[in-house]
């Protein structure tokens, strides 16, 4: 059993690849969440500490919000699964799959994530449904799962973000030193 897991994040499409060519894509003011499924007490409060993290960092840019209309169309469902579909041999905690009209399925496999933070788990998440790609072998973007470089927003994952949307870094707040990914 390896100590490492990895964060497998099924994005979608074209529209998720960063490239100097096409116009910045465009970052929604809000983006609304639910909260589905057999998540504890527990899951729910580690998940509404990742989602404050971001609007935290975020600084008023953009804000997760909890949707108006459950059904909405560019709503991201938050969704437990209590069995990852696939056992494979390296473990996926979570996977995020965007829709082409907005919004989309972040799905937690609980059955993963057992002993793991969660909290940190979604604040990576949540970085792939901002449009996000893995970045470096460490922080929070990183393909593998590291307790110890998940706790907050850093400065790659801003840094990226402001790349991909055209942002003004200086509008937006991370942890830590401002320094490249590892
Ligand atoms: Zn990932």
């Amino acid at each position: 059993m390896t100590a490492i897991s990895l964060l497998r994040c099924g994005l979608a499409g074209s529209a998720m690849m960063l490239s100097t060519a096409s116009p910045a894509a465009e970052l929604p003011a809000t983006i609304e969440t639910v909260i589905i499924g057999p998540f504890s007490g527990d899951d729910r409060a580690r998940i509404a500490q990742a989602l404050d993290e971001w609007n935290r960092a975020l600084n008023g840019v953009a804000r997760f919000a909890p949707a108006a209309d459950a059904n909405g169309r560019r709503v991201w469902a938050i969704t437990a699964i209590a069995q990852s579909p696939v056992q494979n041999r390296r473990e996926t905690l979570a996977e995020v799959k965007a829709l082409p009209a907005g919004g989309g399925l972040l799905m937690i496999y609980l059955d993963r994530i057992r002993g793991k933070n969660l909290d940190g788990i979604m604040l990576h998440e949540l970085g792939h449904v901002l449009g996000l790609q893995h970045e470096g072998s460490r922080g929070l973007m990183a393909a593998e799962y590291n307790p110890h470089d998940q706790k907050c927003v850093d400065y790659a994952a801003m840094a990226q973000l402001a790349e991909l949307y055209d942002l003004p870094l200086q509008k937006l707040r991370w942890c830590g030193e401002a320094t490249p990914a590892r």
